[in-house]
């Protein structure tokens, strides 16, 4: 017999590698720990931005 295994790929959002929604994939939806580690990495970093402190244009340049 055989069974249709229904292969889920989805995205890496990393790095765009598809990768295979099963339980073997611990890191999914990431390709691996490391792409991972970078997207939270990237997350920690955008929420550590202080709003505020990144203003450009914002001040004496503003051509109104
Ligand atoms: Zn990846």
């Amino acid at each position: 017999m055989t069974a249709p295994s229904e292969q889920k790929l989805v995205q890496c959002p990393t790095c765009g590698k598809p990768v295979e929604w099963s339980e073997q994939q611990r890191w999914r939806p990431f390709c691996s720990e490391r792409c991972k580690l970078i997207d939270l990495g990237e997350w920690l970093d955008e929420s550590n931005r202080i709003p505020g402190e990144v203003t450009p244009g914002t001040g004496q340049d503003v051509d109104v």
